[in-house]
């Protein structure tokens, strides 16, 4: 899967830390910037607290036996739009494995089951809400084929969803999806649900005749039923393939579609959505003309469909044959290259082979689905847009890896909670940059061999991590035990402190290599080889390294002191590298247009600089540099530089033909918290035709109180957009400012136009009209306000009011909270309200008193700043009036010079 939270595969940022901000994927701004695709799972584990000791951390997790082989299950299900239920014939085809067997266990959660027949004697079941077990009496004997079909009802929570106009979609775009993985198929068919096991599926589903079905596989049949005027569409997937990957989108649906070689490409969206479907869907087939190449493998399967569905689950979720992606990836042309559907897609494919060809066989080996994927999304990237984009890609990941993390858990883990703890930054980033260190390591080719040799070796098979380091050894001669030990089944990478000197008189330079970090049972020290380079007159001189105990000191003669000396100049290592140079070194590196890296690691050391020529440095390559990833770099490092010159080179370079760049000075400019920037974002906002961009400078008004902002935001919240961005944008703004004056105007426009925003959106706008009203004495209108959306047939947004009534720390919210809460929280909505529980109480124990007086006297001050701002404006604006009427210039010129100083201390009070 894909996390939104990587979703929608905006190109500009690659967080690894992607999947926690997803709550993200509920709730962070819609179309965010930052907005990737995110995987289910990614979403859910931001709910699984992370085991904080040894005590707390649970039993290891380990694959279920298997009784039965699985051979076939055929799905028949009639879903009924109107009253959001399904009524369903299963039939699964099984042979015992090794013992006579008595029980057939099924995965079946809360299925109204009313019948179990079969071709063998059945003596009984019996139905909990988790599973159904069937007694065979006699025992059935290993190998003997049987069938067993279960006939059943369900109203599913989670696994099956509906979008219909009953629920606030629009009627011509009613639809239904599914979501499997990792544990969610059960909720709308019965069958053996783990990854350990393989099957062919036949999925038939019967619908108004106008409506489309789509599932894995191949088309089969279309049949108009004359008595129910249904229409039966069956869908078969030959190949065996895993529960989880079993998927079934159906109704008012309309398509783009094409042919990569002989094989049916199609993307699909609810109807009202087709004209954004091209711009998502059009780079598939050279997609899978790359990977079949980079493979070596041929795709796998009969087709290669993407649905796009109304307020998926997740990012995007790779089942056989059908992606299914979240609504959040279209976009207009008029977002330039802001935004792109490309990484969603890319790692979305990439699955059909790693994921879904091979599976892993269970979630403590999810990276063998995860990595690869990741990794896959960024060798289409440099294949597509040149290696320093792959590199850059890699380098912003792994600002976000090298984080320090209170727990260290490898990649491999056992001992999670649920699966979704699984599918976070070490089976997605840091196991993609695990391969890429591998690639690097074997060269091109030779990786090239040994993923093909791993995939065809296992073919339609469940694998585990010794499964491909055991190719490896095999196809190289080498062992490669160490290697997996420090980077898969040992959790971090290494922290290096690196130095270099240079001897004039022996021509010698010296560079000495510290592991500083801790090691622990938990941590190795690392063992790596790399190079380093010198870079003396016009020659590259590189010299390769062996690390592997915790100090070493390595000498080597040059021909002349090198202008440049770099570390792993390749860039195959993830590690925290501190190495400090001298400013006239960095500035060498700047100048290097043959090495995107170097660039990026010497902005990153000069930004702890506020010298001007650093300033002047930083805005030639902000203007100049070749790349634009560098020149976003160079715009990020003046604004954490922050003086009076790093504002004006920003100021300077608003004009940049590439929009991700111009996205990035727009943002950078507009924190420096000053009437100037404050300025500078009314002149985007009247200038600026993207949207994208047009969303940064909105959201950025909530820096600045000031009553003109006020007047812009609510302009914004009442404005028309595609997708209600614009509006979303204006949201996040009054959540910034925080003043109660939007309390009101909030409420009004969520009351008008509730089915106007994006679900999540909405959810993110109720939590900050809480947010904004907490400190409110009387808090019952909002408090009524939220809890009629409480009972919201969308989860997303019934979730989000549940959360919402936590943010507003009314504790006479807490018996509605309760309601809707769980002793073990178990889907959006009782997780919500877990959460909103424990900030209700939370808030009911702090001190009121002292807090209500602090927040007074704050409340006080900022008043009193914004209404000496707004006097002083007028003052400006008078004496402007007088210095055009050409009346007292020296005097204007004084009290402008005041009003800068005044403004500058009243941003963020
Ligand atoms: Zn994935």
């Amino acid at each position: 899967m894909i996390p939104t939270v990587r979703t929608m595969g905006w190109p500009v940022l690659r967080l690894a830390g992607w999947w926690f901000c997803a709550c993200t994927i509920g709730l962070t701004t819609a179309g965010a910037a930052e907005d990737r695709a995110y995987e289910l799972d990614c979403f859910r584990s931001a709910f699984v607290a992370a085991p904080q000791n040894d005590a707390a951390i649970p039993a290891p997790q380990y694959a279920p036996d298997r009784e039965a082989d699985i051979l076939h299950i055929t799905i028949d299900v009639t879903p009924d739009f109107k009253t959001r239920t399904i009524a369903g014939k299963t039939t699964i085809t099984f042979a015992p494995l090794v013992k006579p067997l008595t029980e057939l266990r099924l995965d079946a959660i809360d299925l109204d089951v009313s019948a179990v027949t079969s071709n063998a004697s059945v003596e009984g079941y019996s139905v909990t809400d988790k599973d159904i077990t069937i007694t065979f009496e006699p025992a059935i004997r290993p190998g003997a084929e049987t069938t067993v079909t279960v006939v059943y009802e369900a109203e599913p929570k989670q696994g099956l969803y509906f979008r219909t106009p009953e629920m606030g979609y629009p009627e011509q775009d009613t639809h239904l999806f599914t979501q499997g993985e990792s544990h969610l198929a059960p909720h709308w068919y019965p069958n053996y649900d783990y990854p350990n096991e393989r099957l062919s599926s036949e999925v038939i589903c019967r619908v108004p005749k106008e409506m489309t079905v789509l599932s894995n596989g191949r088309l089969v049949s279309e049949e108009v039923d004359a008595e129910t005027g249904l229409k039966a569409v069956t869908w078969l997937q030959e190949k065996p393939h895993v529960n989880y990957l079993i998927a079934l989108v159906a109704g008012n649906l309309k398509k783009v579609e094409s042919k990569y070689r002989d094989i049916p490409i199609a993307f699909y969206t609810p109807a009202s959505l087709i004209a954004y479907a091209q711009n998502s869907f059009e780079g598939t087939a050279d997609m899978l003309e790359f990977y079949e190449k980079e493979i070596g493998v041929p795709y796998p399967w009969d087709k290669y469909y993407q649905a796009v569905v109304e307020d998926f689950v997740a990012g995007g979720m790779e089942n056989t044959s059908l992606t299914i992606l979240t609504e959040r990836t279209l976009h207009t042309d008029e977002t330039e290259n802001i935004r792109s559907s490309q990484s969603l897609v890319a790692h979305e494919l990439v699955h059909q082979w790693f994921g879904d060809y091979v599976t892993c066989k269970d979630w403590s080996h999810t990276w063998l689905n995860e990595g690869f994927a990741t990794f896959y999304e960024d060798l289409y990237d440099g294949y597509k847009n040149g290696s320093d984009s792959m590199l850059a890609g890699l380098y912003s990941t792994a600002s976000s890896l090298l984080a320090d993390r209170p727990e260290h858990k490898p990649i491999v883990y056992r001992s999670y909670k649920g699966a979704g703890e699984q599918f976070d930054y070490r089976t997605y980033s840091k196991a993609g940059w695990v391969l890429h260190m591998l690639r690097t390591e074997l060269g091109e080719q030779m990786f090239r061999k040994c993923v093909k040799t791993y995939l065809e070796r296992h073919a339609l098979g469940c694998v585990v991590t010794e499964d491909f380091r055991s190719v490896i050894e095999e196809l190289t001669g080498r062992s490669y035990d160490r290697f997996f030990d420090q980077w898969i089944y040992h959790a971090r990478h290494p922290d290096l402190k690196v130095s270099y000197n240079w001897s004039q008189r022996d021509k010698l330079a010296k560079i000495s290599i510290e592991q500083t970090h801790q090691v622990s049972d938990k941590v190795m020290l690392f063992s790596f080889r790399t190079k380093v380079r010198f870079i003396v007159g016009n020659d590259i001189i590189d010299r390769p390294i062996t690390v592997d105990s915790k100090q070493h000191d390595f000498y080597f003669p040059l021909p002349g002191e090198p202008k440049i000396v770099r570390f792993d100049p390749d860039y195959g290592l993830l590690a925290n590298i501190d190495f400090e140079k001298p400013a006239a070194m960095l500035y060498e590196q700047l100048d290097n247009k043959d090495d995107v890296i170097g660039r990026l690691r010497a902005i990153d050391a000069l930004k702890k600089k506020k010298d001007q020529k650093t300033v002047a440095k930083l805005k030639d390559v902000l203007n100049g540099d070749p790349f634009y990833a560098v020149r976003e770099s160079a715009s990020e490092a003046l604004q954490e530089i922050h003086t009076d010159e790093a504002f004006e080179a920003l100021a300077e370079s608003l004009n940049q033909a590439d929009a991700r760049v111009r996205l990035q000075v727009v943002r950078d400019a507009c924190r420096f918290y000053r009437p100037e920037s404050l300025e500078l974002i009314r002149k985007t906002l009247r200038n600026e035709k993207n949207p994208a961009i047009l969303e940064a400078a909105i959201r950025n008004l909530g820096l600045y109180h000031h009553k003109d902002t006020r007047r812009l935001i609510l302009d914004y919240l009442e404005s028309r957009s595609f997708r209600n961005e614009l509006a979303s944008a204006a949201v996040e703004a009054v959540r910034m400012l925080d003043e109660p004056f939007f309390i009101a105007p909030l409420q009004q426009t969520l009351e008008q136009r509730r089915t106007e925003f994006q679900s999540r959106a909405f959810a993110r706008a109720l939590d900050t009209l809480a947010y904004v009203a907490r400190d409110q004495e009387d808090r019952t209108a909002v408090r009524d306000f939220l809890a009629g959306f409480a009972h919201q047939p969308v989860d997303t947004v019934a979730a989000g009011a549940i959360r919402a009534l936590g943010t507003l720390g009314d504790p006479r919210a807490i018996s509605i909270v309760e309601t809707f809460s769980s002793d073990e929280p178990d889907d959006a909505i009782e997780r919500a309200a877990a959460a909103a529980l424990r900030e209700l109480q939370q808030r009911k124990e702090l001190v009121p008193d002292e807090i209500v007086q602090l927040r007074d006297a704050v409340e006080k001050l900022r008043k009193q700043t914004e209404k000496l701002a707004d006097d002083l404006d007028d003052v400006k604006n008078r004496l402007d009036a007088k210095e055009k009427a050409g009346e007292k210039k020296d005097a204007a010129k004084t009290s402008i010079s005041s009003v800068g100083t005044a403004q500058n201390t009243n941003p963020e009070d």
